[in-house]
C-alpha cells in the first residue's frame, strides 16, 4: 500500500496545476526510467499555420483551400483548424454528405456528391490515387488532397515547438532518462523537431495502434527497471495514455477522451509541468521517509 504521505503530495501537486488521480501514480513518478512523448499538441505547439497550397488539375489555391476546409469541417485536430483558420469563412456544412475521420490518416468524405480524401499521402495511394513523387524540401506536414480518386494538390502546414520543450528534454536526459518521441506525422519532420528539442529516440509515420506496440515494447524493456510515461494531448492517443505506467495528459489542448484515460493531467499544456510532478513526488517522497 501506498504511504498516507503521498496524499498531500497530491494536494500539492494541485496547487501547481498539476491533477494526481491517485497516491500510487505520485509514487510511480519518483521511479520513472522512460518518457514518451507524442509530437503534435504535446512537445509542438499544435498550432498550425497554412503556409502553401499547391493546386494541380486545374484547381485554384483557393478552391483547393475551400474543398479542404469543407472536408476538415467536423474534425478536432489541430490541422483541420488550422486549414479552416485559413479560409477564413463560413463553411457550407449543407455540402457535406457523407464524413469519416481516419485516425492519424486523414478524412474520407463526400462534398456535393463528389468523394473528397484529404490526409496522409498513404491515405491516397491506399485509395488508388495517383500522387505524383515531388521532392519537397520544407519541414511541414503536408495534407493530400484527392477530388473523385483524381489527385487535386497539397497544403503544406507547419507547428512550431513549445517553449521550454528543449529544456525539458535536456533536463531529463542529463537525469539518465530515455526520452522517446512518437508520431504519425512523416519522416523527415519527425527528424527535424526531434534533432532540435534533443530527444533521443523518434518513431514516425505511426498509427494509433503503432503507438501502443512501441509503447509495449517500452515497458518491456523497463520491466523491473522502473516506469514507463506516455504523455499526450490525446488526440488519437487515449490507448497509450491507459496502456503506459503513468499516462500524463496536456489538460489544456487536450480531449476530454485523454483526460479520462490520462493518471496525471497537467493543468497548463507545458512538458516542463511534468518536470515540476515528478519534483513534487521526490519532494514527498523525502518528507514521509
Ligand atoms: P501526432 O502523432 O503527431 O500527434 P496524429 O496521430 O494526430 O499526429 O496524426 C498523424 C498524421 O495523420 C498527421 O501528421 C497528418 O499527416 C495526418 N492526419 C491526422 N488527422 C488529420 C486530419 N484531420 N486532416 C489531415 N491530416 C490528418
Ligand atoms: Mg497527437
Amino acid at each position: 500500500s501506498v504511504p498516507l504521505g503521498y496524499f498531500g503530495g497530491i494536494g500539492g501537486a494541485s496547487r501547481h496545476g498539476i491533477l494526481v488521480k491517485g497516491a500510487n501514480y505520485l509514487e510511480a513518478l519518483t521511479d520513472v526510467r522512460t518518457v514518451i512523448f507524442d509530437k503534435t499538441g504535446t512537445l509542438t505547439q499544435g498550432v498550425f499555420e497554412v503556409n502553401k497550397i499547391e493546386a494541380v488539375n486545374g484547381y485554384t489555391e483557393d478552391q483547393l483551400l475551400e474543398i479542404a476546409a469543407t472536408a476538415e469541417a467536423h474534425s478536432s485536430h489541430p490541422i483541420a483548424k488550422s486549414i479552416r483558420k485559413k479560409l477564413a469563412k463560413e463553411i457550407s456544412q449543407d455540402l457535406i454528405e457523407s464524413y469519416e475521420e481516419i485516425g492519424g490518416k486523414g478524412i474520407r468524405t463526400v462534398i456535393s456528391g463528389k468523394s473528397v480524401l484529404a490526409g496522409k499521402k498513404d491515405l491516397l495511394l491506399n485509395n488508388s490515387v495517383i500522387v505524383p513523387d515531388q521532392e519537397i524540401r520544407e519541414a511541414g506536414t503536408l495534407v493530400y488532397i484527392s477530388v473523385d480518386g483524381e489527385y487535386a494538390g497539397y497544403l503544406m502546414i507547419s507547428d512550431r515547438e513549445k517553449e521550454g520543450a528543449k529544456e525539458s528534454v535536456a533536463e531529463l536526459n542529463k537525469a539518465g532518462i530515455t526520452t522517446v518521441m512518437l508520431t504519425g506525422d512523416h519522416e523527415t519532420v519527425a527528424k527535424t523537431v526531434s534533432e532540435k528539442l534533443g530527444v533521443k529516440e523518434y518513431h514516425a509515420d505511426l498509427l494509433p495502434e503503432d503507438k501502443v506496440t512501441w509503447l509495449e515494447k517500452y515497458l518491456e524493456k523497463e520491466k523491473g527497471n522502473g516506469k514507463v510515461v506516455f504523455v499526450g494531448d490525446g488526440i488519437n492517443d487515449a490507448p497509450v495514455l491507459t496502456r503506459a505506467d503513468i499516462g500524463v495528459a496536456m489538460g489544456g489542448l487536450g480531449s476530454d477522451a485523454a483526460i479520462e484515460a490520462a493518471d496525471v493531467v497537467l493543468m497548463e499544456d507545458q512538458p516542463s509541468k511534468l518536470l515540476d510532478a515528478m519534483d513534487i513526488a521526490r519532494f514527498t517522497k523525502k518528507i514521509i521517509w
